[in-house]
């Protein structure tokens, strides 16, 4: 049985049959086809929605696979025995296939049932209702289900508001979608302001498709967030973190940035960007843009990047601002001191997992253990985890204008060099006694090799 046929609200939709939007079934994951025909044969209506969707469109491998359906979260679960519910704010399904897992959404309604039906919800309704907002229009808890009209009108941008069947494979538009897709342009559904008060990551989001999917922003849905970029300092710290790992994780990392600081959102995600600019080191902060062009090059590479040497590199200018008032040389107490107060004030602002940030700050410190030449600092730094991470990061130090004597030059030669030729090497390094001295005084109050 076909219940998308009568679904309320599915009238509302321009359909756009197969043959004309040209995606081929063969480029959706099985095992969301899987999920939508099992809900299907339950009796609900369920749909590839979202992002994949918008994807396949555009002619690009989507990252995931979304499905949206009638079916409430606990009648999820009963079809799929491997799901669980996820999400306070959203109630989500994670169905899982095979290595596969799937969200599953239940269609959300509109907030206000009260002003929208002109008259305090029935007991039915109420039931339906789980939603609250902060004093600033934020959406706190959002658990109100509806049509798919209504949750068409939910999601964020016209692009991501399309919806496939996976019987007849038609893409149901309720917004114009398509159009801004063929005409490149990001358009937020709605009122944009009113949108990115309630959600005020839809700021980020509208940063990350425009540059990924190389769209343009219309007026309405740009202009705002150049004047409520403040709003996101009350987003929850932990989805902030997630979204910073999709801004820098998805390929485009270096024009991405370029975008945050261009309308602001630099200065809100990352504190230290608040203070005067002159504060700012130069080759720090290009050193920020070449972290970052190298990881949009590694992805391009489907080499792994890693969110430690990220943090280490974006943070690297905050922590150049903290160690700046003591004269160099910097003792290693003085790195890791600074180094644990810089990751604390981002972490208020950006949850960091305690492990990435432990070895963004082992990246820190083994820049002073890498400079120090000494054998024992030598020996170390070269058999730490860390130590490939440190040296890459020391060569962008150097590529980003930093003086450091040939550092970069002399750790490369010394790994590419035999045993012999290495302590050869050692043999000729220069005197050591105050150096010792220094680092003697400063190991003591270094970060642990375990995070407690
Ligand atoms: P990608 O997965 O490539 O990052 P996506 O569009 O699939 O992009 P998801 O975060 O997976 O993004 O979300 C899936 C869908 O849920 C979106 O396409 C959008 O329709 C809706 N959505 C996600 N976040 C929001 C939000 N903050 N506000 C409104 N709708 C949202
Ligand atoms: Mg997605």
């Amino acid at each position: 049985m076909n219940t998308s046929l009568r679904l309320p609200g599915i009238d509302k939709a321009i359909s756009i049959p197969q043959a004309e939007h040209g995606i081929s079934r063969k480029q959706v994951s099985e095992a969301a086809l899987r999920v939508v025909h099992a809900l299907e044969n339950a009796g609900f209506a369920a749909f590839l929605v979202g992002g994949c969707v918008r994807d396949l469109l555009l002619g690009l491998r989507p990252k995931d696979f979304d499905v949206a359906t009638n079916a409430r979260p606990e009648q999820i679960r009963r079809v799929f025995r491997r799901s669980r519910i996820i999400g306070r704010r959203f109630k989500i399904v994670h169905v899982r296939q095979g290595r596969e897992i799937i969200e599953v959404t239940t269609f959300r309604g509109h907030h206000q049932a009260e002003n929208r039906l002109g008259r305090k919800p029935s007991r039915e309704q109420s039931q339906n209702l789980d939603s609250a907002h902060s004093h600033a229009g934020m959406t706190l808890l959002d658990n109100v289900y509806g049509d798919i009209d209504e949750d068409a009108a939910r999601r964020d941008f016209t692009i991501n508001a399309l919806y496939c069947s996976a019987g007849r494979f038609e893409i149901l538009d309720f917004h114009d979608g398509l159009r801004d897709l063929r005409e490149r342009r990001l358009r937020m559904i709605g009122d944009a302001r009113e949108r990115y008060r309630e959600d005020p990551v839809r700021m980020l989001r509208a940063v990350r498709f425009a540059v990924k999917l190389g769209l343009s922003m219309d007026d309405a849905t740009g202009k705002p967030i150049r004047q409520l970029g403040q709003l996101l300092e009350s987003a929850a710290a932990p989805r902030l973190f997630d979204e910073l790992l999709k801004l820098f994780g998805g390929g485009h990392a270096e024009a991405t940035f370029r975008q945050l600081r261009e309308m602001g959102l630099d200065r809100i995600l990352f504190s230290h960007r608040h203070p005067s600019p002159q504060h700012i080191s130069d080759p720090a902060d290009r050193l920020v843009e070449l972290a970052l062009r190298n990881t949009d090059s590694r992805i391009a590479k489907d080499l792994p990047v890693t969110p430690a040497f990220l943090l280490a590199a974006l943070l690297w200018p905050a922590l150049q601002q903290r160690l700046g008032p003591m004269p160099p040389p910097r003792t290693l107490a003085q790195i890791a001191e600074c180094g644990e107060r810089v990751v604390v004030e981002q972490a208020a602002h950006t949850t960091i997992p305690r492990r990435i940030s432990f070895a963004s700050r082992q990246i820190w410190e083994l820049q002073h253990r890498l400079e120090c030449r000494n054998r024992r600092a030598i020996a170390f730094s070269h058999e730490h985890p860390r130590f490939r991470a440190a040296y890459d990061f020391l060569l962008l130090r150097e590529q980003s204008g930093e003086q450091l004597g040939g550092m970069g030059a002399w750790w490369t030669a010394f790994q590419q060099a035999d045993k012999g030729e290495q302590a050869t090497m050692l043999d000729e390094l220069p005197g050591r006694s105050a150096r010792k001295r220094r680092k003697r005084r400063g190991r003591r109050r270094a970060t642990p090799e375990r995070p407690a």
